[in-house]
């Protein structure tokens, strides 16, 4: 077979068309109600019991911790009002030992770092409402409690999973004294929503696309059908964490090629996190990989040759998928260094023709990524009632505040995203919906989070 050849299947392979996002965005709709109107189904859509929207104009000094990414981090946060704010923060590192011995012991070493923080940056004579970004599968029971489910990404501590890890570390502080009180317990889309909030309180969504993928929204508490117990809030509204990336797992409508089922099949967790799959940053590197290592078997690519780094299961990076995408030289002199110097291939081995190839395998699965994510966004903005077509009335746009370096840093993210919601709806979603970086959902979200939490304590 012939490259040029090749290129058009992988185009096609990765391609999802006007009429696809469509059923897409339809079944994405039904599944966000069967969400609302029972629990356990595949789009969880979860409430947060984070009620209210934020003005902007509140203040007060906040404490924020965050567990679960690569270090322990505290935060102190002075919110000044007019969507002002300062940030202090201070990172520990958390030992494998504490990762796998007792719960105890672990919420012992947070309440030291907290306390060592506060003498440090804080006023240590009142009492410090806190939100915990606890990054881990928990059953939320309310604001501030909720059950661990089980442990992810490294951490396996004993007596803890089916406890509350709120009650837990509240104890540790209390055994140091610390006046310091769990006010909320945090999930990272809700704190980024929060943390654009604050700052432009006509924020509507909040998005995560880093190395996983995940949105929350504001709901109506009538629309959310299922029992639980939402106690006293802050207004009708709720924030849904959808954990999104659950969406389709019954492969009734993702276009799954072979190269996203090989990778799903040698995955931790095989069957799940199918639309999470074929989005984010963990994973399309090795979706590019494996579309590689297929044409180097058809001898197609590179003369049939591949080095032990490609041939390693996610060697082959998201971040260099943005470097080969961006690279406009004539002679992709800067895809030729991640694939021959990176990625180890015998210097001099790969042709244009052959770089060309990468290239286009790189955008295909990085814009089918972008039409992906849009066709969650648009399900939401279908369910929500705020599309309008190029001939309705418009009445007003739509922030998306969305935290993470897929959409930071992958070329032409946004770009897409904005191109597939126009292929959806109209033009006019192109100045209707507005996409907003949004750091730090885990500092100064999880500090506005405890506010709200405060005003209803
Ligand atoms: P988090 O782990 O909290 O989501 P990030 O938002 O920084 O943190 O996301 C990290 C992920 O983003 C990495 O797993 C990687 O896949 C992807 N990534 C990092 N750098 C880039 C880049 N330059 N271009 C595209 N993706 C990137």
């Amino acid at each position: 077979m012939e490259q040029c050849q090749a290129l058009e299947q992988i185009q096609t392979e990765f391609q999802v068309n006007t009429d696809h996002m469509h059923a897409i965005v339809k079944q994405f709709v039904q599944e966000m109600n069967k969400g609302l109107d029972h629990h356990g189904a595949t789009v969880a859509m979860i409430p947060s019991f984070v009620s209210g929207r934020p003005t902007g104009q509140e203040k007060g000094q906040y404490l924020a911790l965050d567990l679960g990414g690569t270090n322990l981090r505290v935060c102190q946060v002075a919110l000044l009002g007019d969507g002002q704010y300062t940030l202090h923060q201070q990172k520990y590192v958390v030992s494998d030992q504490l990762k796998l011995g007792d719960m105890r012991h672990l919420c012992d070493f947070i309440a030291d770092c907290v306390d060592d923080f506060i003498s440090e940056h804080g006023d240590q004579h009142t009492t410090l409402d806190l939100g915990f970004t606890f990054s881990f599968p928990i059953l939320q029971t309310s604001i501030n409690s909720g059950e661990l489910k089980q442990w992810t990404k490294g951490f396996a501590c004993a007596n803890a999973v089916g406890k509350d890890p709120a009650v837990l570390l509240q104890d540790a502080f209390h055994r140091k004294n610390l006046q310091v009180n769990i006010a909320a317990i945090v999930n990272d889309t809700v704190g980024t929503l929060m943390a654009h909030a604050y700052r432009h309180p006509e924020t509507t969504m909040g998005v995560i696309l880093g190395t996983g993928s995940n949105t929350c929204y504001y709901e109506d508490i009538s629309q959310i059908k299922k029992d639980f117990n939402h106690g006293k809030t802050l207004s009708d509204e709720m924030v849904v964490n959808m954990e999104w990336g659950a969406f389709d797992c019954e492969r009734r409508i993702l276009p799954l090629t072979m190269y996203d089922n090989k990778m799903n099949r040698e995955s931790v967790n095989v069957n799940e996190q199918l639309f999470e799959k074929m989005i984010s940053g963990m994973y399309l590197g090795e979706i590019a990989r494996n579309c590689m290592l297929y044409w180097i078997d058809r001898l197609v690519l590179f003369g049939g040759r591949s080095s032990p780094e490609l041939n390693t299961q996610w060697r082959f990076e998201t971040a260099y998928m943005s470097t080969i995408q961006a690279d406009h030289s004539k002679d992709l002199a800067a895809t030729k260094h991640v694939l021959e110097d990176i990625m180890d291939l015998p210097a001099g081995s790969t042709t244009l023709a052959d770089r060309q190839l990468v290239q286009v395998i790189c955008q295909s699965v990085g814009r089918r990524s972008a039409r992906l994510a849009a066709c969650g966004l648009a399900g939401i903005l279908s369910h929500k009632n705020l599309v309008v077509g190029d001939n309705g009335q418009d009445d007003g746009s739509c922030l998306i505040a969305i935290d993470g370096s897929l959409f930071e840093f992958y070329p032409d993210f946004e770009k897409n995203m904005t191109e597939a919601l126009v292929e959806l709806f109209g033009e006019k979603m192109r100045s209707r919906v507005r996409f907003e970086l949004s750091r730090d959902g885990s500092g100064l979200g999880a500090s506005v989070i405890a506010m709200m939490a405060s005003k209803l304590a």
